[in-house]
């Protein structure tokens, strides 16, 4: 990506401020700023005192040996993940504590104590040797969320294989791809997962997917739902069997703290996806630090992080952050809103859920079905809220601390990537004080910073690029066999400092508030304007639950601007609406930034991780060719989308 021009123009203003109650600030595991001064002033201490709480089988000698782009941590030190998130646990009282609470879709329940999970991983770790997996050697996971995917991830943790986890929803295509790129001969799935009341048939999607591939040689099946699938001999074997001959306990291999954990491929919103590769110990540093103090940890918790385990969410604060931790995790399989919207809120009432960190596109999607649902339910357990995956906005972070946390939870807005591995912006519940919004600032010990084209800091309150300044124990090592394109992606826009490929800017009180991706950044009568700021402005007025605005070619204006807008449920598009509509950006905003064309749809079209295509969109109505959109993660989106936008465009009554 090419960064031109030199500031962003940032419109948007929110004044609300939220201090930690004295109730939550008293008992919180942070409850003053003066751990930022300390690791300001030596992160490297900061990193290691924090590594010294974790179990090494040899202490490093080194914290951090920085050759840029490559960072190494923990250097000549050893240890093993699963050791940590399990062995360190069972040894103590939390052995018959619960690990892993979970719930299927269908209702089934099963809770894994600390030691019942060191049972299984112990004996998948076997499994995977018996089946001829060493140390380095790469596994590929295509699992519904069951405890078995977290079994399966920490048995591959245990012997030093490095895992690539596929999203249970994704195609045999990206399974195939993902498997060629890894080069992975083994891959662990069930019969199916259950998504809306039906079994999603995984291991009919993996036959397809290894079809004639010959690098592959076996598949491990979980029985899940029961279906009947078909099972090729000699490669394909059931779980279950494998678990019953093996072995109880698996001797844990002492990695390098730089060894590989794991790939993951990026969910490919920009483009082709990234293997990104992250290391075991600084990793597990990274993640351990910010789950303990982000999510202020307590024994008594039961933490709900409602990612599925395909994204780096999962991986780093459902198995790897909270399990180090020694924390209860709970988990869901199935859909938010099966049988009934408010499935989520009988979950919490009745397991007593005291954490819950989940994504603005779920948030908005439950403010568009109904204060009613919520409100059924006593969620008086609820003491913390998170939101991660894309920039929250006000209206939605207000009515998540409002509707959900009753006004009494703080909400950390997390920002973070695949790439980062571990929240790197995020307030510290008992000591930021909020602003709707805003992510507020770097987690200690990490230095962010808002620049230009050129890498000069931007004046307060203008928009640039967020780049990362110094690196950090949970950074991406490299890009799976490729340092070339890693080197390119994320190190040559601005020399010496990590480019994240997000707008953002900082305000008078130092506080960061992310304006979406650069791509996204569109260009009005000479104004560069963060589509996430007009959406936002859409989205704050009562009627309107989701909006997602694009820049279409203009021949006075540079660029015009399109607004999809999707209604709260039993709300009625019409002209007035869409004329208050534009009033209320006025308003907000300016003139500026009102949409010169504006649509009320059912739907936007989004990732299989929840965020608004905008790339693709932008591309269809400018009537550009999708280029590289094509390796999208699922081309038939882009078909998808150009239907939506057909049907949504068709009737000209509709333009503005
Ligand atoms: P790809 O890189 O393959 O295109 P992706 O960027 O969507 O996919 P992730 O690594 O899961 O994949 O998402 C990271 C991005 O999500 C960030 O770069 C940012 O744009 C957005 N994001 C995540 N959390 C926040 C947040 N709290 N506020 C604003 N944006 C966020
Ligand atoms: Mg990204």
């Amino acid at each position: 990506m090419v960064v031109s021009g030199s500031t962003i123009d940032s419109l948007l203003r929110e004044n609300e401020r939220y201090p930690p109650s004295d109730a939550f600030r008293t008992r919180a595991r942070i409850h003053d700023d003066a751990v930022y001064e300390s690791a300001r002033k030596d992160p490297e201490a900061f990193w290691a005192e924090e590594a010294r709480t974790l179990a090494w089988a040899r202490p490093w000698a080194k914290v951090l040996e920085w050759d840029p782009p490559f960072a190494k941590w923990f250097v000549g030190g050893r240890l093993n993940v699963s050791v940590n998130c399990l062995d360190r646990h069972v040894a103590t009282a939390r052995r018959n504590q619960a690990a892993i609470v979970w719930e299927g879709e269908p209702g089934d329940r099963r809770t894994l104590t600390y030691h019942d999970l060191w049972r299984d991983v112990n004996r998948f770790a076997n499994v995977l040797k018996g089946l001829g997996v060493g140390r380095g050697d790469r596994v590929t996971i295509y699992l519904p969320m069951i405890p078995e995917l977290a079994v399966a991830m920490l048995a591959c943790a245990r012997i030093g294989a490095v895992h690539s986890v596929v999203f249970g929803g994704f195609s045999a295509h990206a399974i195939r791809d993902r498997m060629e790129d890894a080069e992975s001969r083994i891959i662990v799935t069930a019969d199916a997962g259950y998504r809306r009341g039906n079994p999603l048939p995984l291991k009919r999607t993996v036959d397809e997917a290894i079809a004639g591939l010959d690098l592959v040689r076996h598949a491990v099946v979980f029985r899940r739902a029961g279906i009947e699938v078909p099972m090729r001999e000699g490669r394909d074997h059931w779980w279950h069997d494998l678990m019953e001959k093996a072995e109880p306990e698996c001797e844990p291999e002492a990695m390098d703290a730089t060894d590989p954990l794991f790939i993951l491929y990026t969910s490919g919103t920009t483009g082709k996806p990234k293997g990104v590769q992250h290391s075991t110990g600084g990793y597990l540093v990274g993640v351990a630090t910010t789950t303990k103090y982000v999510f202020d940890l307590r024994d008594d918790d039961l933490y709900w992080c409602t990612a599925d385990c395909g994204w780096v969410t999962g991986h780093s604060y459902i198995v790897y952050g909270p399990l180090a931790n020694g924390a209860s995790v709970f988990m869901y399989e199935g859909a938010p809103d099966w049988p009934e919207p408010d499935r989520w809120w009988r979950i919490i009432e009745e397991r007593d859920v005291t954490i819950l960190y989940t994504a603005p596109t779920a948030i908005r999607a439950f403010m568009r079905w109904g204060d009613e649902h919520p409100k059924r339910h006593d969620l008086s357990s609820l003491r913390l809220l998170g939101t991660v995956g894309e920039p929250i906005n006000p209206e939605a972070w207000r009515w998540y601390s409002r509707t959900i946390g009753g006004g009494r939870c703080p909400v950390v807005d997390t920002w973070w990537q695949t790439e980062t591995g571990m929240i790197l912006i995020t307030p510290l519940p008992g000591t930021t004080t909020t602003k709707p919004g805003s992510a507020t600032r770097p987690f200690p010990g990490i230095e962010a910073e808002v620049v230009d084209e050129h890498g000069r800091r931007v004046p307060v309150n203008r928009g640039g690029y967020l780049v990362i300044s110094k690196p950090w124990p949970g950074m991406l090592q490299t890009l799976y066999k490729d340092p070339e394109r890693y080197r390119e992606v994320y190190w040559s826009q601005i020399p010496g400092k990590y480019f994240t490929g997000d707008g953002a800017r900082v305000d008078e009180d130092g506080y960061l508030w992310l304006m979406g991706r650069i791509d996204d950044v569109i260009n009005v009568a000479g104004h560069r304007i963060g589509t996430m700021e007009i959406e936002s402005a859409l989205v704050s007025h009562s009627k309107v639950a989701e909006a997602a605005v694009v820049g279409k070619p203009h021949p006075v204006k540079g660029q015009s601007l399109v607004a999809y807008v999707v209604l709260k449920r039993g709300e009625k598009g019409s002209d007035a609406l869409k004329r208050d509509l534009q009033k209320h950006v006025r308003e907000a905003i300016g003139a500026i930034a009102v949409p010169d064309d504006l649509y009320i749809t059912e739907k936007l079209p989004k990732t299989r991780s929840g965020k608004i295509m905008r790339r693709v969109i932008r591309s269809i109505v400018s009537g550009q060719e999708i280029g590289d959109a094509t390796t999208l993660e699922d081309p038939g989106a882009v078909d998808e989308v150009r239907k939506w936008l057909q049907e949504i465009e068709g009737s000209r009554g509709d333009r503005r």
